[in-house]
């Protein structure tokens, strides 16, 4: 038996064969070669060979669907293209090269051209080139995670590679990098896979190899001994007890003993997760971090792609509230259609608001989307990133122009969004008292305000000894905000992973927070917390419950019909 120590971001205990998950990256020689005609002839065996796989992938799915695959099919007989890549191999180079310069060089094209649908279809290119440089390389792509279950052991995950993975395969998640407060170990969270990181010794020899993931001793036993088996199977039956017997706190009310009442709303990333909120009670949600309907799409989504997604979640939801925040793009969420480029610091650099702010026409067709979305549910939308009134206001401005033209446009809206910010920056949450008169309620980020408070690089592997989640300036920042929005009406909550943290439980209800979101799995939990907590021994210190600022109440809207269109109106609707 093995045993490697890693740091635990989701208890639990998964049991299973490891597979190791290895992203390929691919070196190309420079060099020049003697046989271009050997080379042609690997070009077309590949160019081929992937045409085949994606008529294959197009039998497989949905009709909607298949249509991505056989114009994949389609673009790999396209004379230009084939012309290109063979023109470069005649110049002397081999057939990677070639694919790699020739599809760079048409996705490049297509990215600059004005029509909207033409420049989706880089993304496409550069997907293809992939699959081309994966048959090139002799890769097995479909192995990258196994067809069978596994607790996945890699060496780090994107979120977008997250997001790909196919989660009724996963049974845990292990990687060598990592750090607690990013969004792959959100995503974890959130899907409630035992997941640890910075397991730095596991070596890709176990790939294969049965193995334990315990979370609450946060290391992964490979070839375990059978008493471990024996205990660690109990521990895991035990655990799926007490999550069936959370089930019994379903339909009861979040509220203390003394009765000051909070609302416990789910984080979420698209219309997949509806089932999950439902499934976990929660009363709203209270963060639906949009950027995922970006990440999951291959193109930048048009309005109506957004529409069908926001629809979904607003529609499947109803009447609970739905707070959507726009675009959170940059920083660790990178993705390539939106050229973003290189920055020396990113999480501090052109991300999320700031894109929007600057790209109107990109943040337009999302508040669009939002706005006729807003027709079939209770709907709230939030800013992140937010540091000064100004930014606020333009965000308010550029919202109330859509509204203006959709409503020339005879399209139907919801009436009263409540618009909000997310808190996420020390300027944002220092100026609370100028911010809150601009807005109906905050929200928390305190992933991000952590981040930005401490210094501390929320995606750094090296920090976490000296990440301190519970910082005095952190907590201080929390609580003089909740005082600050109160002060003027504004509702406040909580939605960044410290919302989940029963240890604050108590004291943020005791600093009158409204709000807390948090991933679903954790709703129940928390409202066991919530339960029990007694705010009476405060007396003096604890806000009178009438004191609160009134969250607007849910009212069932009026839904009226807008038919989805196009191919993700399908895909999501
Ligand atoms: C936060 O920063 O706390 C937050 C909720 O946003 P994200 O984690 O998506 O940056
Ligand atoms: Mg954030």
């Amino acid at each position: 038996m093995q045993t490697f120590k890693g740091i635990k971001i989701v208890n639990g205990i998964a049991i299973g064969k490891i597979k190791i998950y290895k992203v390929p990256v691919y070196t190309i020689n420079e060099e020049l070669v003697s046989d271009t005609e050997a080379e042609i002839d690997r070009f077309e065996s590949a160019r081929v060979k992937v045409q085949e796989q994606q008529n294959a992938l197009a039998c497989k799915v949905s009709k909607e669907e298949a249509g991505i695959f056989e114009a994949h099919a389609m673009m790999l007989d396209d004379d230009d293209l084939i012309d290109s890549c063979k023109e470069i191999i005649e110049s002397g180079h081999s057939a990677e090269y070639a694919v790699r310069e020739g599809f760079d060089a048409a996705a490049k094209m297509f990215s600059e051209m004005e029509d909207e649908y033409f420049r989706a279809r880089s993304a496409d290119v550069i997907d293809l080139k992939n699959s081309m440089l994966d048959v090139l390389f002799g890769t097995d792509t479909e192995s990258l995670q196994g067809n069978e279950p596994a607790i996945l052991v890699a060496e780090d995950m994107t979120p977008s590679d997250t997001v790909k993975l196919d989660k009724s395969l996963l049974l845990g998640l292990v990687t060598r990098q990592g750090s607690s407060n990013s969004h792959t170990a959100i995503l974890a969270r959130s899907m409630n896979w035992p997941t640890l990181i910075q397991c730095h010794d596991i070596t890709d020899d176990c790939d294969g190899k049965f193995a334990i993931l315990d979370g609450y001793n946060s290391c992964i036993y490979v070839e375990p001994e059978q008493y471990l088996i024996d205990e660690l199977s109990a521990k895991q039956a035990e655990d799926k007890a007490r999550e069936a017997k959370l089930k019994e706190l379903k339909g009861q009310p979040s509220v203390t003993k003394d009765g000051y009442k909070v609302r416990l709303y789910a984080n979420i990333g698209g219309p997949k997760d509806v089932a999950a909120v439902l499934e976990n009670d929660a009363e709203g949600v209270g963060l639906f971090r949009s950027e995922f309907v970006y990440l999951n799409s291959k193109t930048d989504p048009t309005e109506d792609e957004q529409f069908a997604a926001y629809k979904k979640v607003l529609e499947g939801l109803a009447p609970r509230l739905v707070i959507i925040r726009t675009c959170d793009i940059g920083a660790d969420k990178t993705i390539d259609y939106m050229h973003l480029g290189k920055e020396d610091n990113p999480a501090l650099g052109f991300r999320a608001v700031r894109i929007c702010l600057n790209r109107r026409d990109f943040f337009k067709r999302q508040l669009r989307a939002l706005l006729r979305a807003s027709a079939f549910g209770n709907l709230g939308i939030m800013f992140p990133m937010i540091i000064s009134r100004w930014e606020v206001q333009e965000c308010k401005e550029i919202l109330e122009e859509c509204r203006q033209e959709l409503k020339a446009e005879g399209k139907a809206m919801g009436e009263n969004i409540e618009i909000g910010i997310m808190i996420e920056t020390p300027a944002a949450a220092l100026c609370a008292d100028e911010l809150a008169e601009e807005v109906d309620f905050f929200s928390l980020g305190t992933n991000d305000l952590t981040q930005y408070t401490c210094a501390i690089d929320r995606q750094s592997a090296n920090l976490e000894r000296f990440a301190d989640t519970h910082h005095p300036a952190v907590l201080k920042l929390i609580r003089e905000t909740i005082e600050a929005g109160h002060r003027h009406n504004t509702w406040v909550g909580i939605c960044g992973e410290l919302g989940a943290d029963p240890t604050l439980t108590e004291e943020f209800l005791k600093w009158g927070v409204d709000e807390l979101s948090v991933n679903p799995k954790s709703i129940l939990p928390l409202r066991g917390n919530v339960r029990n907590v007694d705010l009476s021994k405060y007396e003096t210190e604890s806000p009178k419950p009438e004191a609160k600022p009134e969250i607007k109440p849910e009212v069932k809207p009026e839904v009226k019909a807008e038919k989805p269109k196009g191919f993700f109106g399908r895909l999501f609707g």
